[in-house]
């Protein structure tokens, strides 16, 4: 059977069509269900994880015309962003590129990433200008104050990624990791969602490609084009949505060895027009490979396992505050990369935890724990059983972005 976009949108109108997320269809494969190109009109893939290549587009009004000539530098909340290319001379506005990765010169562990979940949250941020002729210019803005604020993410939702650890003694920094990544081959983190990533269920891009509706961080956004550095082997998507309509809950910074990263989460529907579509819909995470690699090498895998990393662990940390030692500093607030992790009430704060599971690698006592399983590979002659120590894709967040797309698509909000 073959069904067109329109088709599907037109059951979808009428209310006849079956929209599924690719978590509900995987488990229908899973348990042995035969579902045929009859039974599915519409699956919503996702994810969420460390996305470095975003940046964020704002036109700022500063001062009033006329007060300044050009900006030459421009600080948010203490981040460097870049001016231009329109000058706007005279007219007492900047237009920046912030990029995520950039970090505060005035607040520590803070960067770009934490500035656009701010600016979403509706807080007031700082704003430094100093223009051509050396003068500074101070004003406060909350996102209502600016006339644009887009992000537009240039390497977004890769469909393949690799693994890390460190098979030497001495720990790497990196931004792999929320610390030093510690050898040997006592650490792993990996990225990625697996069989619920978009890409990974369209891996010929017959359906995502340019022009395609996303939900970029729960704003309706779209497919500007294979992002950089993309191949066909290795896909990737440049994204773009307003700031205006996204969830804070959906991105923000992430701390890591090298300082605070971005993450976004991203959803894109897959309308099962035919056989061939739904065949790509069935892969499953022990059928996706994740090659792991040495951090020194990077591109050098030194072995190979699957995305069954993510089965039979938790998404997200317990804790048990009674138990607590009191101890000075508090590791897990201390190092926890998105601030979730509350040192006087020794509690998860659910909005911000993004499951990397770190806090429970250093507290000594174990209060909050989390199952994040481990793997085994074959390396310098030895079989080596490595527990996962932080994972830089957040698979709950993947799941509720797909199922917001989903109930989006069945109430008519979105339309394919
Ligand atoms: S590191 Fe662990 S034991 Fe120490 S204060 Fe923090 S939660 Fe309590
Ligand atoms: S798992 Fe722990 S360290 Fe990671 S974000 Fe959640 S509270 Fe923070």
């Amino acid at each position: 059977m073959i069904k067109t976009v329109e088709e599907i949108q037109s059951k979808l109108d009428s209310g006849d069509a079956v929209v599924l997320t690719a978590d509900e269809l995987k488990t229908k494969f899973r348990n042995g269900e035969e579902v045929s190109v009859d039974d599915v009109d519409v699956v919503t893939c996702g994810t969420s994880g460390v996305m470095s290549g975003t940046t964020a587009l704002f036109h700022i009004p500063v001062a009033e015309p006329g007060s300044f000539n050009k900006a030459k530098e421009v600080y948010l909340n203490g981040i460097p962003a870049y001016p231009g290319p329109c000058p706007n001379e005279l007219l007492g506005t900047v237009d920046v590129i912030l990029y995520g990765t950039n970090h505060s010169t005035t607040i520590e562990n803070y960067g770009g990433g934490f500035l656009i979940k701010d600016l979403i949250e509706g807080k007031e941020i700082d704003v430094k200008v100093i223009d051509v002729e050396d003068n500074e210019f101070n004003t406060t803005v909350t996102l209502e104050d600016l006339p644009t604020a887009r992000l537009i993410g240039t390497r977004n939702a890769f469909m393949n990624y690799s693994s890390f650890t460190n098979p030497d003694k001495v720990s790497v920094k990196s931004i792999f990791n929320a610390a030093p990544l510690e050898g040997p081959y006592n650490s792993f983190t990996f990225s990625g969602c697996g069989e619920i990533n978009p890409l990974q269920n369209d891996p010929e891009q017959k359906i995502i490609t340019k022009g395609t509706k996303v939900l970029l961080n729960g704003a309706e956004g779209v497919v500007i084009d294979n992002g950089t550095r993309s191949t066909p082997e290795k896909p990737n998507l440049m994204l773009t949505a307003d700031m205006n309509d996204m969830k804070s809950y959906y991105c923000g910074g992430f701390k890591t060895g090298m300082g605070p990263e971005i993450f976004n989460s991203v959803a894109i529907p897959i309308p099962v027009l035919n056989e061939n579509i739904l065949e790509n819909l069935k892969v499953l995470n022990k059928d996706i490979s994740l090659p792991v690699c040495d951090i020194h090498g990077r591109h050098l895998p030194i072995a190979t396992v699957d995305y069954t990393v993510w089965e039979d662990v938790d998404y997200r940390p317990t804790t048990e505050p009674d138990m607590c030692f009191n101890c000075i500093p508090c590791l897990p607030a201390l190092y926890c990369p998105t601030n979730a992790y509350d040192k006087d009430t020794k509690t998860v704060n659910s909005e911000l935890c993004f499951g990397c599971g770190y806090c429970s690698m250093v507290c000594p006592r174990g209060i909050p724990s989390i199952n994040m399983g481990s793997i085994s590979i074959e390396a310098e002659g030895k079989t080596r059983k490595i527990d996962v120590t932080c994972r830089q894709s957040d698979k709950k967040r993947a799941l509720d972005i797909s199922e917001e797309l989903k109930t989006k698509i069945l109430d008519g909000s979105f339309k394919l």
